[in-house]
């Protein structure tokens, strides 16, 4: 089917004001390198922004070899707040910020997010009117709340399209929950790419155009910015790498097969391979921490396996999409340089070398606020539009 004329238009609008969220002010000629769009289309688009108030432009200070004056754009921030929510598995966090993305507020409660969609929507619904009465903020001043979800969410019904990912959240419509919750505009996304989006706008890809941020906690998700755009593929479900078979006929997944890559790497089963062998650790620990540990020779081996078995699976993706760095997120990435050292080594192996040789393998930046961070970056473009 083609394209129509006025997709393409909207298309345009979104990547322009996407980049100047990320990073302004920026020249025309800036935008036109940073969305791939011709100086012509960008000029077009740029009008019809202005003209709508959406951005704004400075005075040219300086001229653009011997051509018109460049004169910078800014993005528009119109007045009110913004609210970001991340459900972990076993948590929800929330925060309360300016248009600019400056946080006033922030909490975290524990949760059974997996367990109960009910249960977990209404503790986020608690604590952002929490966040809003300590901040004194009217509810009536939030002009976007986007939440992270992690799970797969189906864009054209906004229900969460797993029975076997999140259980308890089968069918359930997370953004009317929550607009009946919150009231105002809700926007849900899933957490990996709202955390790679973070390390786009915020953290370690900061500038690079085509990233993977992987999710190694509990599960393991991946989150595609290519091309400088998130990417959530046709039905809103790329990224599910966790389910990628590794060992045929292996332990029970979640998902209801076997072999799936999260049965054998996780931050539980890394943590159970360190009782195993002996360590004096905690069965339940509250939070899931490697780094404290990695000193320790043995704990390093059993992290740089993981490293290795994440890696391989990375490659083939690698091998598709030729990333210019791999983001490595969630309580598995506190393994540090193990880890990341045993995801080169699989890379080595097994990705093509103008691949390996090429592709940068970091830690994230953001830690575990980084979903939450991606939030309020969504919800600063989409307050906007
Ligand atoms: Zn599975």
């Amino acid at each position: 089917m083609p394209t129509s004329p006025n997709t393409r238009v909207e298309r345009g609008r979104r990547a322009i004001l996407d980049a100047l969220n990320q990073s302004f002010p920026a020249t025309r000629q800036e935008l036109s390198r940073r969305t791939g769009l011709a100086p012509s289309t960008v000029a077009g688009i740029v009008r019809g922004l202005l003209a709508e108030g959406l951005v704004h432009e400075h005075a040219a200070t300086e001229r653009a070899g011997r051509g018109r004056p460049s004169s910078p754009l800014s993005p528009h921030r119109p007045p009110g707040y913004l609210v970001g929510i991340d459900f972990g598995h076993t948590h929800v966090s929330a925060a309360l910020a300016s248009t600019a993305q400056q946080v006033v507020a922030e909490d975290r409660v524990p949760v059974d997010v997996d367990g109960s969609a009910g249960h977990a929507l209404d503790r986020a619904g608690a604590l952002v009117a929490g966040l809003l009465d300590r901040s004194k903020v009217p509810a009536g001043s939030v002009l976007r709340t986007v939440a992270g979800i992690p799970g797969p969410i189906n864009q054209a019904t906004g229900r969460i399209q797993s029975a076997t990912i999140l259980a308890g959240w089968a069918g359930v419509r997370p953004r009317e929950e929550l607009t009946a919750r919150l009231g105002g505009e809700v926007t849900i996304a899933n957490d990996a790419e709202l955390a790679a989006l973070a390390e786009h706008t915020h953290g370690a890809a900061r500038g690079v155009s085509d990233l993977i941020y992987v999710k190694a906690s509990h599960g393991i998700g991946a989150g595609l910015i290519l091309a400088g755009r998130r990417y959530t593929g046709a039905y809103g479900a790329s990224g599910e790498i966790g389910h990628t078979l590794v060992q045929e006929g292996g332990a029970q997944c979640r998902c209801g097969q076997r072999g799936c890559l999260e049965s054998v790497v996780s931050i539980g089963e890394v943590w159970r391979q360190l009782i195993a062998a002996g360590l004096p650790l905690p069965e339940q620990p509250d939070e899931l921490s490697l780094d404290a540990l990695v000193g320790d020779p043995v704990v390093a081996r059993i992290v740089a396996d993981a490293g290795r078995r994440l890696g391989r699976v990375l490659s083939d993706l690698c091998n598709a999409l030729d990333p210019a760095m791999l983001v490595i997120g969630g309580e598995l990435a506190t393994g540090g340089e193990p880890l990341l050292e045993g995801i080169r080594e699989s890379l080595r192996r097994f990705a093509q070398p103008a691949i390996s040789d090429r592709v940068h393998v970091r830690s994230s930046a953001l830690g575990a606020r980084a979903a939450l961070v991606g939030a309020l970056a969504l919800a600063a473009t989409e307050a906007i539009i």
